[in-house]
């Protein structure tokens, strides 16, 4: 019998290790990844690129009405990159400059709205992992498996800054807490749909776990979902 493709969604808290996650199970069962926080990002970059006043509804609607967003494979290393009006911006949009407006940006009814529809649309199809904030509760809210995971706060601080170091060696670690915290806070008191965990959706820590464990650990999930696998 043929595989039946489903949805699986990973919500959870900055750099908890989602995307390493969304990816490494993407590879596995031959679905699609999309990272949706890379689409946040991308539109963030836009405003800021373009002095978009994201306080003035109408400049809002005028900047989306002129923005593209695209995934595209990167050949090379097989992953996926996120395109903004045909640029690849996948290293740009980690910046920190970035990340400091993004939870703002991303709190914004709007522009929600302009990238759910998308993601829902990327979907369609099922055979997809999607990462994100609001992905179990919000864009689908019927996948057939929900993961919410979290990580000790040190932890996640370390990953994030070894990450960011890489790229710029003039990060400090306390710049990477508090922008964790920033954006955790906003994401997760917003009015529009906050960061929280779904109800039926399975949480993974994996503060002491490795890749390779937390990936097995989320294959035997899988495998409980009838015609997976
Ligand atoms: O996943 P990542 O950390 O790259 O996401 C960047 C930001 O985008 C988050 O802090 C959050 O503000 C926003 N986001 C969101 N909803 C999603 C994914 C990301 O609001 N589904």
């Amino acid at each position: 019998m043929a595989n039946k493709k489903i949805i699986i969604t990973i919500d959870g808290w900055s750099s908890c290790g989602k995307s390493t996650l969304a990816k490494q199970l993407a590879r596995e069962l031959g679905y699609v990844y999309i990272d949706s926080g890379a689409m946040y990002r991308a539109i963030t970059l836009y405003f800021l690129r373009n002095h978009t006043n994201w306080n003035n509804h109408d400049d809002v609607i005028d900047a989306l009405q002129h923005i593209k967003l695209e995934f595209q494979a990167n050949h090379k290393n097989g992953s996926s990159e996120m395109y903004l009006n045909g640029e690849n911006v996948e290293y740009v949009i980690r910046d920190l400059v970035v990340a400091e407006k993004v939870s703002e940006i991303a709190a914004i009814k709007e522009v929600r709205e302009f990238a759910v529809k998308q993601q829902q649309a990327m979907g369609a199809g099922k055979g997809i992992v999607m990462d994100g904030r609001d992905i179990g509760t919000v864009v689908f809210p019927n996948a057939e498996l929900k993961l919410f995971m979290t990580a000790d706060n040190e932890v996640r601080v370390k990953r994030r800054y070894h990450e960011l170091y890489e790229k710029n060696p003039n990060v400090t670690m306390d710049e990477v807490r508090q922008n964790l915290e920033h954006r955790d806070y906003i994401d997760s008191h917003r009015e529009v749909s906050p960061l929280r965990k779904a109800e039926d959706a399975i949480v993974l820590d994996n503060t002491t776990l490795t890749p390779k464990e937390q990936l097995a650990l989320a294959l035997s999930w899988v495998s409980e979902k009838p015609g997976e696998l």
